[in-house]
């Protein structure tokens, strides 16, 4: 077997060249950080869990109208999806004050924003992803004015219906980043959804208990991370369990 052409190598996944001109190959790794790569660990299994949860939301996504980067699954910790240029923004979407937020501000943990805020960081890690402003987005030309409403616009859609889809599940969806990309397709260029959205992206919260089911529990060593992880798939009919409480990765399951 001829060994894949790496493309890049990022803290949690590795981008590949594809088999198709135009693609790319995501491989999901096991490897966790938090606080910009200072705590780093290996999550056995958390790859797997990742590849399944971002394709089940791509492909509902999808299914609604935002255009993303997915297009196959190809096995247990790879993805075919289409090349991008990544525009070099974090979009955070959030409903509930949590993470860097409360610290910025001095909001309490967990209090319901009154409406979903969204807010963009530069993707640069030498200088820990930036909060910055529209202003600033348009000044340094991150993303044209074009861009910035579509990327503003798929965000709020993206965040109705991923809250409704969690909600579904009882897991209230507290906050989340998305990357966006430029695709290129002949003369047309469109933004789409690009990257990944699990765990490691959102915070999910147990509707009833508040228990965290995401990276907060490693960023904050509650353990149980993969635990967590796999709750979260199972909920949302990815993942299967035996009779005797083993965990078994339905290959067949999700939408076509
Ligand atoms: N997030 C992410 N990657 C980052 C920064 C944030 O996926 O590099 C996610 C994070 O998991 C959370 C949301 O974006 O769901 C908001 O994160 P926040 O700004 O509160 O940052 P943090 O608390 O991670 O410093």
């Amino acid at each position: 077997m001829t060994r894949k052409r790496i493309i890049y190598e990022g803290k949690a996944k590795i981008l590949y060249e594809g088999s198709e001109p135009g693609t790319l190959i995501q491989y999901f790794k096991d490897d966790a950080t938090a606080f910009n790569a200072e705590k780093k660990a290996v999550l056995d299994g958390k790859g797997v869990i990742n590849n399944r949860i971002s394709e089940f939301m791509m492909k509902r996504l999808d299914a609604v109208g935002i255009p993303n980067h997915f297009i196959r699954r190809l096995n247990m910790r790879e993805q075919l999806i289409k090349k991008v240029d990544i525009i070099p923004l974090e979009v955070i979407v959030r409903n509930v004050a949590a993470g860097s937020l409360t610290k910025r501000l001095g909001v309490e943990e967990g209090t319901a924003l009154p409406r979903a805020l969204v807010e963009f960081s530069l993707k640069n890690d030498e200088l820990g992803d930036p909060v910055v402003s529209e202003e600033h987005i348009a000044c340094f030309n991150w993303a044209t004015p074009q861009e910035m409403d579509e990327i503003i616009s798929y965000a709020l859609r993206i965040n109705d219906f991923m809250c409704g889809l969690f909600a579904a599940v009882n897991i209230r969806l507290i906050d989340f980043k998305i990357e966006f990309g430029r695709h290129f397709d002949g003369d047309l260029q469109r933004t789409i959804l690009a990257d990944e959205i699990s765990p490691d992206s959102c915070r999910l919260w147990d509707f009833d208990t508040n228990e965290k089911l995401d990276k907060d529990r490693f960023r904050r060593d509650l353990g149980g991370v993969t635990e967590a992880y796999s709750e979260v798939a199972r909920r949302l009919g990815i993942l299967k369990t035996s009779a005797s409480g083993a965990e078994i990765v339905d290959f067949q399951a999700g939408p076509k």
